[in-house]
């Protein structure tokens, strides 16, 4: 949405407010060039806020109403994302933060002025009641992440250029399908289970390594044998992944903090 325009009409269009010009833009893409090289997707279940939301209400309900998903839902994000590219080329606009955006409803809530904002706010809620609360509620899985979000589209094709992967040791593994259920991206299906490793939309979330009763499904690194040495891969895939948590977390955290010892301090949460 940002680099297409900015190749065509060398001037950036963002969809939020820039602090400080330019540099926030160059240190967002260094954050998401380190973390794809680092992680993969694995920004999705370790830095992105957003789909904390839908991640939060997958797990509220312990035995989810909805238990068979096609898994064929898995690529429609891959779609979102080539629409977005194309009509944000076409139209020289951020569309998805324009109009598609879900968390559009927690984060830079627009003050309806006009029709069109009207419009929007209508579809934000929308999807957002849909594909953040409801059906992750109803089924257990992450459908805003898994269907919509195109960044979660541009992550998943990172996972090729990225060292880690999550790996099956057929030798190990007793069919029970209990990783298949519990993966929240729909990333692990029988033809999955035969080629030994989940699809490419794979979050490593950690999900099916903590469902195996066996031991079976674990982190790895590529080029590595898959049945040995399966507890470095896990400590050296961890470390980026606890550093990135703490590079997104940091801030907020710090913040709220402040928030807490403001409102012991004085009763009220405004400064
Ligand atoms: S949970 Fe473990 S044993 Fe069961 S199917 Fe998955 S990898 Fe195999
Ligand atoms: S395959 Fe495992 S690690 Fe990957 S998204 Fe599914 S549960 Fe998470």
């Amino acid at each position: 949405m940002v680099i297409i325009p900015a190749v065509l009409t060398k001037s950036i269009i963002f969809p939020g407010s820039i602090i400080g010009g330019f540099a926030s833009i160059a240190s967002m893409l260094v954050i998401v060039i380190g973390v794809s090289l680092a992680l993969g997707r694995g920004f999705c279940s370790w830095g992105c806020f957003y789909g904390g939301w839908d991640d939060g209400a997958s797990r509220i309900v312990k035995k989810p109403k909805i238990k068979k998903i096609n898994p064929v839902f898995r690529w429609i994000s891959f779609a979102v994302l080539l629409l977005v590219a194309l009509i944000s080329a076409a139209s020289l606009n951020p569309v998805y933060c324009d109009w598609l955006c879900p968390f559009k409803t927690v984060t830079e809530f627009e003050k309806v002025t006009s029709v069109t904002v009207l419009m929007k706010t209508i579809v934000f809620l929308t999807l957002f009641a849909a594909l953040v609360i409801i059906l992750p509620v109803l089924t257990g899985k992450r459908i805003q992440c898994t269907t919509l979000c195109p960044m979660g589209a541009l992550m998943a094709l990172t996972n090729k250029i990225n060292v880690f992967d999550v790996r099956i040791d057929k030798e190990k593994c007793s069919s029970c399908e209990k990783c298949i259920a519990a993966c929240p991206t729909l990333s692990l299906n029988k033809e999955e289970m035969a080629a030994g490793k989940p699809s490419i939309t794979c979050m490593k979330c950690g999900k099916c390594i903590d469902a195996c009763s066996k031991q079976a499904i674990h982190y790895h690194i590529k080029g590595t044998p898959v049945d040995k040495n399966f507890s470095w891969a896990r400590n050296l895939f961890l470390y980026p992944a606890f550093l990135l948590l703490v590079i997104f977390l940091g801030g907020p955290m710090q913040s709220g903090i402040i928030l807490i010892i403001n409102l012991i301090k004085t009763g009220t949460l405004i400064n």
